[in-house]
């Protein structure tokens, strides 16, 4: 699943239409508190369900509404508020031409101006989003919703994934929404075109790990239902695997030598789809 999805989250949102999503299935798991996961192809999606209704956090794609909905409604009745989108990519954000009819999206500044730009991932061209599907509260720093009894507290993460990065974070519930900024057991696809960077991704989640309760649980952007351990985990590796091509690019060594030596074997296990270790060797290369 992750090669689709990840290969999915390449491709701007005209692209992605062509990707078949016909025999896809959205579903829904409980987390903790008010936030349960959907999982169907693109990004994972948070969702917050009580009595003032359903807020959602990222949205995978257009085609995917109607099961995106499906599932919702087997959790709750509400209406849909709210839509939080993590980033602009568009296996995150594909669905708010559909959802932005009725839901009020919230995103980081940057999100909007790549969303009505037409900024495709990894620096590709992409089309304009509709003015629908743009959000409407927009943020630099970060931004609190009061919603089904608790803070929901969104923040945005500097130059990580993409330029335009933010955590969401359901204060009572302990549930984190990380989007891209956590590929859980993975290794990340890091958008250097559209202002990622490793560097600053690792250092964004080092951040985190020193706020967040141990008890948290963490929805990462692609990859299974996660806790605060795995989340270390992920950063010890872009801690480790940060330094090695570091170390190659200090002593002189070109991109080529460093993807021969290879990255510490702990990690071999976790390349997937398009992110081999080759390729994500490059991304830190960019980044430093
Ligand atoms: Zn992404």
């Amino acid at each position: 699943m992750l090669a689709a999805v990840a290969t999915a989250g390449l491709l701007a949102a005209p692209a992605a239409a062509q990707f078949d999503l016909s025999s896809v299935e959205v579903t829904a798991e409980h987390v903790a508190g008010s936030v349960h996961m959907l999982t169907g192809a693109g990004g994972n999606i948070g969702v917050s369900v009580g009595e003032d209704g359903v807020l959602i956090v990222d949205d995978q794609f257009a085609p995917l509404a109607d099961k995106i909905r499906a599932a919702i409604a087997g959790i709750s009745p509400g209406d849909l508020e709210f839509v939080i989108n993590t980033h602009f990519h568009g296996d995150h954000t594909g669905g708010n031409a559909i959802f932005g009819e009725e839901a009020l999206i919230v995103a980081h500044s940057n999100v909007r101006k790549r969303l009505a730009a037409g900024d495709g991932a990894g620096g590709q061209p992409g089309e304009a989003a509709p003015k629908v599907a743009l959000p409407v509260v927009t943020y630099d720093i970060g931004v609190s919703i009061h919603f089904n009894d608790e803070q929901i507290m969104i923040g945005h993460l500097d130059g990580g994934h993409t330029d335009g990065d933010s955590y969401v974070y359901f204060m009572d519930s302990n549930v984190i929404h990380l989007g891209d900024q956590f590929f859980s057991g993975a290794f990340p696809f890091v958008d250097v075109a559209s202002g990622g960077n490793a560097v600053g991704l690792r250092d964004s989640v080092g951040g985190v790990l020193d706020r967040l309760p141990e008890d948290a649980m963490v929805i990462p952007g692609h990859g299974p239902l996660s806790t605060v351990d795995d989340l270390r985990a992920y950063h010890r590796m872009l801690t480790e695997c940060v330094a090695t091509v570091q170390a190659g690019k200090d002593a002189g060594k070109s991109i080529e030598d460093i993807q021969a030596a290879g990255l510490p074997d702990e990690w071999e296990g976790w390349g997937s789809g398009f992110i081999n270790e080759a390729v994500f060797i490059g991304f830190i290369y960019a980044s430093l």
